[in-house]
This record gives structure tokens, C-alpha cells and sequence, in this order.
């Protein structure tokens, strides 16, 4: 399935959207963002928010001024960095406050730099406002799932408005939150990508189903990623055993979406402080005791 031409022109630049564009423009993500709100099954908290990211990655957590500071050098540095995400550590609306002051810093200092986070949806149809004011123009929320029945294999509790909700009751707040969020996006006129972690045994065949919610409800591409199931880094603790996909099982399902929508296929699930081209990891250069000696592109 082909995107139209305006959206087409839209995403050119930014590495994750188009396939064309992924070879010649970078992205980096800050890790600001420690805090979560729900908890995923495959999720071990001392890593990195698997819903954007891959297990067993610890990031370097950055305040939001350590974080605009190393934007600022690095787009001095590479000059065709055009993407910024907040994807993590945790959940970037689960801290809002500092996903949304390194946001304001960078838009004043390189306004060319275009900004996106990702979510698990729950708070997201509190934040679309500023989200539309500071010119985010991508988000993606990772849809595991819309029966909530399915969502209770996944989501053990949710945490929503000072209150821990435990089994059905949390997925269907969650899930009501997703479907919101989704709809105030397309509303806004903000481009949104959902992410779907495939579960095998749990969501694998539930996934066409997702794709058919989404693509109804505005999300413009549909990112179908593998479970990665590392036991070595203690992951799943309420699915153990469980394993990934095969590749050949996440193409199987990919390519039932595909008639629909436009897939995503080149994804690396990066590290929430990830710098550089989607096939190269350049974080380690950029480490909090090395980009703090270095001057940035412009003064904070
Ligand atoms: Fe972990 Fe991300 Fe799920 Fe939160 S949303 S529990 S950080 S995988
Ligand atoms: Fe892009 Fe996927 Fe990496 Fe996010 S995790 S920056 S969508 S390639």
C-alpha cells in the first residue's frame, strides 16, 4: 500500500517513516524520561521501556538541561541529524514535566530539529494539547492490544490518577486512554505510528484485528516488532518461558497487515539514548562525562 504524496513529503526526512530517509538522516533519543505508569509482562524495569527499545540496554539518565546540551552538540556534530525522540527509559508521559522542558529548550535553541516521543497511550489524551503547542509532529503509542481480554495476559496493573488498577480493570482504562489518544492525534492533524509488541501465543493472531482499529482511527503506519525474549536478563517474569516470534512468523503477520497499510519494517528498536543513522549506534561516544566537555552547536 503506497502513502499519499502529502504524507509522503511530511515524513522525507525523518529516518524511522521512510525507508528512503533512513539511510541518509540520523535521530537521537535523550533518556529523560525514568518514570512508568503501567507494567507490561515483558518488561524488566532496570532496562530500557521495551515498547521503543530493546531489553537489556541500560541508558544514561540525563536532566533536561544534560539533555538539550548534548542535542546542541551532537547536531553540531552531525549534521544530518534531523529527529529528536523521547522513547525512555520509562514511559515520556509518565514524566511530563521532563519530557516537555527538554522538548521547549531544543525547539528555542534549533526550531529545524523535529520532535517526537513515544507513549503507552495512557496519559496521552491529557497531553495532546502541549503536545500540538511545542509542534511535536510524530507520536507513537504501542498497541498491544483492543480486547481487554487479551490485554490481562499482558498488563498485570495500571497506575491511573493516584490508583493502582489491577487485572481487567486497568487494561480497560488503558485501552479506553489508547482509543482517546489516537482519535484527539488524528484530530490534531499529528502524524502517529503505533507500535504492536508480537506476543506468540498471546497476541500473534489478535494483531490483524489491532491493525484494523488503528488504521481506522488515523495511525498512518503500523510497526509490527518481535517480542525479544533475552531470560538471561531476568525479562517476563509474568510470561516466563515465553518466547519471540521466529522471523518468518512476524513476516506471516506483517504481511497480513500489509494489504491494509503501510508497514514498518526497517525498525532497530534502539536504546532510549540511541545517536547517529538507524543501522549505526554512535551512543557511546556521547556519554554523559564526554558531551558535557564538549560546546555546543549554541549556547543553552
Ligand atoms: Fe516497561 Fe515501557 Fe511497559 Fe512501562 S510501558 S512497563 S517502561 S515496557
Ligand atoms: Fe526509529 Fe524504531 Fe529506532 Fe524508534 S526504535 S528510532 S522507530 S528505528
Amino acid at each position: 500500500v503506497e502513502m499519499d504524496e502529502k504524507l509522503k513529503q511530511r515524513i522525507a526526512n525523518h529516518p524511522c517513516y521512510s525507508e528512503d530517509a533512513h539511510h541518509h538522516y540520523a535521530r537521537m533519543h535523550v533518556a529523560v524520561a525514568p518514570a512508568c505508569n503501567i507494567q507490561c509482562n515483558y518488561c524488566n524495569r532496570k532496562f530500557d521501556c521495551a515498547n521503543e527499545s530493546r531489553p537489556g540496554v541500560v541508558s544514561e539518565l540525563l536532566t533536561p538541561e544534560e539533555a538539550a546540551h548534548k542535542v546542541l552538540v551532537i547536531a553540531g556534530k552531525i549534521p544530518q541529524m534531523t529527529v529528536l525522540g523521547i522513547a525512555g527509559p520509562g514511559d515520556p508521559l509518565a514524566n511530563p514535566e521532563k519530557t516537555f522542558r527538554t522538548f521547549e529548550l531544543v525547539a528555542d535553541k534549533a526550531p529545524d530539529i523535529k520532535l517526537c516521543l513515544s507513549t503507552n497511550g495512557l496519559m496521552l489524551p491529557e497531553y495532546v494539547d502541549r503536545i500540538k503547542q511545542l509542534n511535536i509532529d510524530h507520536v507513537t503509542i504501542t498497541i498491544n492490544m483492543v480486547d481487554p481480554e487479551i490485554g490481562e495476559k499482558i498488563y498485570p496493573w495500571v497506575h491511573y490518577n493516584r490508583k493502582r488498577y489491577k487485572g481487567i480493570e486497568g487494561v480497560k482504562i488503558l485501552h479506553e486512554k489508547q482509543m482517546e489518544g489516537l482519535q484527539a492525534l488524528q484530530e490534531a492533524d499529528i502524524l502517529c505510528k503505533v507500535n504492536s509488541v508480537m506476543i506468540p501465543g498471546i497476541n500473534d493472531e489478535h494483531l490483524v484485528e489491532v491493525n484494523k482499529v488503528i488504521r481506522s482511527k488515523g495511525a498512518f503506519l503500523h510497526n509490527i516488532m518481535p517480542l525479544i525474549s533475552a531470560p538471561e536478563h531476568g525479562t517476563h517474569f509474568g510470561l516466563t518461558g515465553q518466547r519471540g516470534p521466529t522471523p518468518k512468523e512476524l513476516k506471516e503477520v506483517q504481511d497480513q497487515c500489509a494489504g491494509n497499510m503501510k508497514m514498518m519494517r526497517h525498525c532497530r528498536q534502539c536504546r532510549a539514548d540511541a545517536v547517529g543513522l538507524l543501522g549505526e549506534d554512535r551512543s557511546l561516544e556521547f556519554t554523559k562525562d564526554k558531551f558535557l566537555n564538549m560546546a555546543p552547536e549554541y549556547n543553552l
